[in-house]
């Protein structure tokens, strides 16, 4: 696919901020994406995340609200949902950049920060709406905000909106806008609860999609290292110590355990700061710049507050914490590699951790290699499994480790291996549960 933004048929101005921002062509849910909004057709658009989708749908609206119809007056036409406040402020960033030399009004209107400034902006007239669901339901009760003249609106993320159980609340505002308007839903998984979402609120929906959704990147060396769960805070520490001057974002399940986490490296002088949901808006935005800087390399989060969050240049993930979905190992690793930058995921799994492993290699349909605590990879001996009954059981022949054999994808349908494999390098720790 060769086109270039201006095949695309966007307008001057907003050709000209692309070539200043050096986006040179687009990416391939721009190039598919962007001509379909601009047709006014809804849209469903499944990519993974750092594949340009806030750009995808950003850029066609914009064009379409540049029509001049409105002359000076800013009624409300586009609504954007998104999962975290985060994410919210992201995409009006990206919106401002965009949008430079058009005449537009966005604003975000999330929770954790003062209700009255917002309802002043709205007030004032805005073209554009960036919202999460709670906050926008309150502004609504309150009736600081109408969605009548809404054109179209925007699900980004709509996988996570789901996972933090924003449906009904998604579900009651779409009841909220006309009938007749364009919807546009991003998401980098399709469950059931959100095909079922589209089937019930878009129409004739054209579909694009970049990547299989249990697809990881391919540039991202994804390792896994085996060890108890007491043996993590120096793992942590040792990881860090080996990638320094790199930024590295840490995964952990819980609130608490980032805060732990945060604590032990700032006890050992390295620089590290945690969001989450107990932290203010104002902390978070703080350590997300600290970080973005590289005034502070190390990040911990847990995936609500990291979603959709885009950081250049990071250099590992680490999963210190497995997750309890398993989609959301393929949006924690999404966070290195991004626009074609290759990275590192480590993931810290102890032995009650293994069987959430095992559900994540049926989701991402490989093995992830396993290594040691130092960085050196483990020799895969494979086990005796009927599969392979017959087959030669050395690992290789030079006594270096089978990497190879790890990288090969089981077949579809295949028993995940609980406990049918076993790991070598000495102590057979895969101790399914
Ligand atoms: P997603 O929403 O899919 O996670 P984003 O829209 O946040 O991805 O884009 C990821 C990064 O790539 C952003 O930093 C964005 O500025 C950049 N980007 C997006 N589209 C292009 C493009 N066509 N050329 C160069 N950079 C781009
Ligand atoms: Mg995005």
């Amino acid at each position: 696919m060769n086109v270039s933004f201006t095949d695309l048929g966007l307008c001057a101005p907003i050709l000209k901020t692309l070539s200043n921002n050096k986006y040179e062509k687009p990416t391939p849910i721009q190039a598919q994406a962007i001509p379909a909004v601009l047709a006014g057709r809804d849209v469903v658009g499944l990519a993974q995340t750092g594949t340009g989708k806030t750009a995808a749908f950003t850029l066609p609206i914009l064009h379409r609200l540049a029509d001049g119809k409105y002359n000076g007056k800013h009624p409300l036409r586009v609504l954007i949902l998104t999962p975290t406040r985060e994410l919210a402020t992201q995409i009006n960033d990206a919106i401002w950049t965009y949008s430079r030399g058009l005449g537009l009004k966005s604003t975000v209107v999330i929770g954790g920060v003062p209700i009255k400034r917002q309802q002043r902006q709205i007030a004032q007239g805005i073209d554009i709406l960036v919202a999460t669901p709670g906050r926008l339901e309150d502004l609504i009760s309150q009736r600081s905000v109408s969605l009548d003249k809404i054109e179209t609106v925007v699900l980004d993320e709509a996988d996570q909106m789901l996972d933090i159980g924003f449906m009904p609340a998604i579900r009651r505002l779409l009841k909220l806008t006309p009938k007749k308007r364009q919807t546009l839903l991003f998401s980098a998984t399709m469950p059931k609860e959100i095909a079922s979402l589209s089937n019930d609120h878009l129409t004739d929906p054209v579909k694009v999609s970049v990547a299989q959704v249990s697809a990881t990147a391919d540039k991202i060396e994804q390792t896994v290292v085996h060890m108890d769960p007491g043996a993590k805070p120096t793992a942590i520490f040792k990881l860090a110590e080996k990638h320094p001057g790199k930024r590295i974002i840490v995964f952990t399940r819980t609130k608490r355990g980032a805060d732990k986490v945060a604590k032990r490296l700032n006890t050992e002088g390295i620089g590290a700061d945690a969001i989450h949901g107990n932290k203010s808006q104002g902390q978070r935005q703080r350590a997300l710049d600290a970080f973005r800087k590289g005034t502070k390399l190390i990040l911990i989060a847990t995936d609500i507050a990291a979603r959709g969050i885009d950081i250049p240049d990071v250099a590992v993930v680490v999963n210190y914490d497995l997750p309890n979905v398993p989609e959301s190992y393929v949006h924690r690793i999404g966070r290195t590699a991004r626009a074609g930058a290759s990275g590192l995921a480590v993931t810290f799994c102890s032995p009650e951790e293994v069987k959430l492993l095992r559900a994540i290699e049926k989701v991402i349909k490989m093995p992830v290699p396993a290594m040691n605590a130092d960085g050196s990879p483990m020799a895969a001996v494979v086990a005796n499994t009927p599969k392979n009954v017959g087959k030669r059981r050395t690992p290789t022949r030079d006594g270096k480790p089978a990497k190879r054999r790890w990288h090969k994808p089981r077949g579809e349908g295949g028993k995940p291996a609980g406990g049918s494999r076993r790991r070598g390098g000495g102590k057979p720790k895969a101790a399914s549960a």
